[in-house]
């Protein structure tokens, strides 16, 4: 499985993803940003959502 850590993106950039770990869920950040774990995906990916910011909104 090829790893996209070399990915061409600023690192100064905030990308959040959801992983699962057994039957909990926390979102996770490429600057090294992880969220608290949650029994509910929503939960976590309102943590993630709350941790990039809205720049892209604007
Ligand atoms: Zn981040």
């Amino acid at each position: 499985m090829p790893d996209e850590r070399e990915s061409a993106a600023s690192p100064e950039q905030h990308l959040t993803d959801i992983r699962e770990r057994g039957s909990f869920v926390s979102a996770h950040c490429r600057c090294g940003w992880r969220g608290p774990a949650r029994r509910a995906r929503a939960r976590a990916q309102a943590d993630a959502t709350a941790h990039e910011p809205p720049a892209r909104a604007l």
